[in-house]
């Protein structure tokens, strides 16, 4: 295959010799720049394991998902298997998208969407997932190389060159007509300038999340969680705006530019404050995030606080989807003082976003409804806790005893040996049956006959 592809690529030089038109050479070029990465894809190829059919619990070996079963086993979570269900979108395949994504994978994530546009490059090997011999690769090709390996259950879509400007979004927001738009695809080609293709990658972006051919029965979006795992404000208003016109619940997150803080944040439209319900103080100013870019400087980043905000971000996902634990509204990290603040947001009634205003209105129409649901669960919940007992298989024969009554205690101590096993000592409790040596008990009499022998003493 690494010969067939070769060849390929010298029939594509002596193509591009043989056009005088210089105009078809980009495209050439593009075509063998994406030859050069199935080379190095076939050449990294590795044996994968087969699929599996069933997630099963079965302690051996070679069952890839025995440790996250055996949280079912412990009673963490009530139905493990279910994550398979489940369709994660994460947008933006960097330094924390990467590590979720593979923390996904690796939990067995029943699908995964991948949106990316950029490529992988020797500075970004500071951080975690990414290999040298990826760089060249787009992030979301590279990505597939790694999770599929990894775990070749996972259901994964890559998308690589989404990106929206934020112009779209302020004409969208003003409601203007869209064919007007004018957005500038940055990073990839810089300065090149499209007005209706950059719209169509918001609309592409949009109708992969309502796309419901992994779960056709699911209710709403065809995802049941959307990652911002993006490095920009533009890029996260663009989610939000994606997210809260299908009502789609997503979890945000970010680390700031010196590397050492760090944040997530659940964003449910209606229900709690959207991203533009509170906008960052310098862009609510009106400033334009990309002047504050300089020529030469970039961001500081560590694998160490990536990595934390990507565990934090993912032990989040799973609480959410497996229902387990409480999900945190908003959770910081401050590495510098190992500090984890943490706060509710409630939406903005004034925020400027339309379709954040339209999910606040169902939301508080739905209220009663909501609350009354919530109420009846947790009264069942309560009434099921009384009558069933904490744990049905009990092997080590641990019960509770009342200790104030001194007989059900021993009666229950000789009883709690299992079938066919015998004491080789003594029981302990056959100590307190044994006559005690002499009188322990000191009256007011023993104490005056000693006081009055210390006196007689005394005299002599
Ligand atoms: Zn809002």
């Amino acid at each position: 295959m690494e010969a067939e592809l070769k060849d390929m690529i010298d029939d594509l030089e002596s193509l591009k010799r043989s056009l005088p038109d210089s105009s078809l050479h980009a495209s050439i070029n593009k075509l063998e720049l994406r030859v050069e990465n199935l080379t190095k894809m076939a050449m990294s190829a590795t044996a994968r394991r087969s699929k599996v059919k069933d997630m099963s619990s079965e302690v051996v070996d070679s069952n890839p998902y025995s440790r996250l079963m055996a949280l079912q086993r412990m009673g963490i979570v009530e139905n493990y298997e279910r994550i398979r269900e489940f369709s994660v979108a994460i947008v933006g395949v960097g330094g924390v998208g990467s590590v979720a994504a593979e923390m996904l994978t690796r939990c067995g994530i029943g699908r995964l969407l991948l949106y990316d546009y950029d490529k992988v490059e020797l500075a970004n090997m500071n951080r975690l997932f990414f290999r040298p011999e990826q760089v060249g690769m787009t992030k979301t090709d590279a990505a597939v190389q790694t999770l599929a390996d990894i775990n070749p259950d996972v259901v994964l879509e890559e998308i690589n060159v989404w990106t929206i400007s934020f112009n779209i979004l302020r004409q969208k927001l003003l409601g203007g007509e869209r064919r007007a738009y004018k957005c500038t695809r940055r990073y990839r080609f810089s300065s090149f300038t499209l007005n209706i293709t950059t719209v169509q990658g918001f609309e592409t972006f949009m109708s992969s999340l309502r796309n419901k051919s992994f779960r056709p029965s699911k209710e709403g979006s065809g995802v049941d969680l959307v990652l911002s795992c993006v490095d920009n404000y533009e890029a996260r208003m663009a989610v939000n705006q994606a997210c809260n016109e299908l009502n789609q619940t997503w979890m945000e997150s970010g680390v700031s530019e010196d590397a050492v803080s760090g944040h997530i944040q659940l964003l449910i439209p209606g229900e709690t404050a959207c991203f533009a319900c509170a906008p960052p103080l310098v862009v609510a100013s009106g400033v334009d995030e990309r002047t504050l870019k300089r020529e030469g400087v970039c961001a500081a980043s560590l694998p160490t606080t990536m990595g934390v905000v990507a565990g934090l971000l993912v032990q989040n996902t799973l609480k959410y989807l497996l229902k387990f634990g409480q999900v945190s509204s908003y959770l910081g990290y401050n590495s510098l003082k190992d500090y984890f603040p943490t706060m509710a947001m409630k939406p903005n009634p004034q925020c400027s976003n339309a379709a954040c205003l339209e999910r606040q209105k169902e939301c508080i129409l739905a209220k009663p409804a909501r609350d009354a649901a919530a109420k009846a669960k947790m009264e069942a919940e309560a009434s099921s806790a009384t009558e069933c007992s904490l744990h049905a298989d009990n092997e080590w024969n641990i019960s509770v005893v009342d200790d104030s009554n001194p007989d059900s205690v021993e009666a229950t101590s000789a009883d709690a040996l299992p079938e066919g096993l015998t004491h080789e000592l003594p029981n302990a409790d056959d100590f307190k049956k044994s006559p005690a040596p002499g009188p322990t008990d000191t009256s007011i009499d023993d104490l005056d006959l000693l006081r009055k022998q210390l006196e007689a003493l005394n005299a002599d």
